[in-house]
């Protein structure tokens, strides 16, 4: 057991919301936009600006990262039954859309160095799901804390298997791998602007992808399956997917300030690195990867005492009541993640 005297007394939140620097004016500009009938306009300055940020061709703003990533999923004709590989040390968030496809997760552990989904458990499960007769349809990677997963072994290992990857970059907005944003590198990619993120709308996402025709998918699907047709012509499911324009443009003016943010959370880093570091392992960043420490975790080298004063890490998917029945490649990993792990709450 480790001391107690080195865990963190009192729940603080994780990590705040900051508004800070939103002008009133700027939010009374937005709310006559809107009553003008010029919500589109405001949309499209977010995409616009957004698309710059991140370097990518296409951005669909959405309502969340979850309704995003459930975007994703029916934009790459995920089905009944198809099998979607998953990182089991993650949100809850990143799974439930397999589950809204009636589709089956397979679960995949992480890494000890990035946390993230392992590349040697990763083509494991492809190749045992192979052999198995069921070719995974997609694979979700996680940056998760906003840690770089292991882009070029996973890339490679998608592109030889031929199967799509969807970044869920959530957390991970100003992290990058070889100087170029996370979640751009997959198929699709998926960040939230929700309470607790980097940048947030108090709710709210986008989805970003270089493909034109899974970018008019996910628009289609997120805007209630419209057909072409000057009449409400549907052939198939919708969903109400779409982003205030309100939202859009809150997250929108934030965006400038995203170096800022990133240096506070790296600071934050750095004090927890010098206070612990000792003791724990912390997520380490993957040659030429950045991460923007939206959270800090670490690891202590034994189990920690049970405590109402810090917050824990993910509980490992696999180990989920909702979860457990479906299949799961690893060595157990992310149990250690959970049990001898913290999450440090940016917010002091
Ligand atoms: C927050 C989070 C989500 C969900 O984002 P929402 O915008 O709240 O739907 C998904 N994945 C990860 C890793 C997250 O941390």
């Amino acid at each position: 057991m480790i001391k107690d005297s080195l865990l963190p007394k009192g729940l603080k939140p994780l990590s705040l919301p900051d508004f800070s620097g939103i002008e009133a004016e700027q939010l009374v500009s937005v709310l006559k936009k809107c009553e003008q009938g010029r919500g589109e306009e405001v949309l499209k300055n977010f995409e616009d600006d957004f698309k710059k940020l991140v370097q990518s061709d296409y951005c669909i703003p959405v309502s969340s990262a979850t309704s995003g990533l459930h975007l994703a999923l029916l934009a790459l004709g995920i089905a009944e039954d198809d099998e979607v590989i998953c990182p089991t040390f993650t949100f809850a968030a990143s799974a439930f859309p397999i589950l809204y496809q009636k589709a089956i997760p397979v679960f995949v552990d992480s890494d000890e160095d990035s946390w993230n989904i392992s590349p040697e458990h990763l083509e494991s499960a492809i190749k045992a799901r192979l052999s198995a007769g069921k070719k995974p349809k997609a694979i979700i990677i996680v940056h998760s804390y906003g840690n770089p997963a292991q882009l070029n072994l996973l890339l490679n290992i998608a592109s030889n298997y031929k199967i799509p990857i969807i970044e869920d970059a959530a957390n991970a907005l100003g992290s990058t791998f070889n100087q170029r944003q996370v979640g751009t590198f997959g198929s699709i990619g998926v960040f939230s602007f929700n309470r607790n993120k980097i940048i947030s709308g108090g709710a709210g996402g986008c989805v970003v992808t270089h493909d034109s025709i899974l970018a008019d998918k996910m628009r289609y699907f997120a805007h209630q399956a419209k057909s072409k047709q000057d009449y409400y012509h549907h052939e198939e499911v919708g969903y109400n997917y779409g982003l205030s324009p309100v939202l859009a443009e809150i997250i929108r003016i934030q965006l400038t300030t995203l170096q800022a943010r990133i240096k506070k959370r790296k600071a934050v880093f750095q004090e927890y690195f010098h206070k612990y570091n000792p003791e724990t392992t912390f997520q380490k960043e993957i040659d030429n990867a950045f991460s923007n420490r939206w959270l800090t975790v670490l690891k202590f080298k034994e189990p920690k005492i049970s405590s109402p004063e810090y917050h824990h890490v993910w509980k490992p998917l696999h180990t989920q009541p909702v979860f457990n029945r479906y299949p799961y490649f690893g060595n157990k990993e992310s149990e250690g993640f959970f049990e001898n792990g913290i999450c440090l709450p940016f917010s002091k």
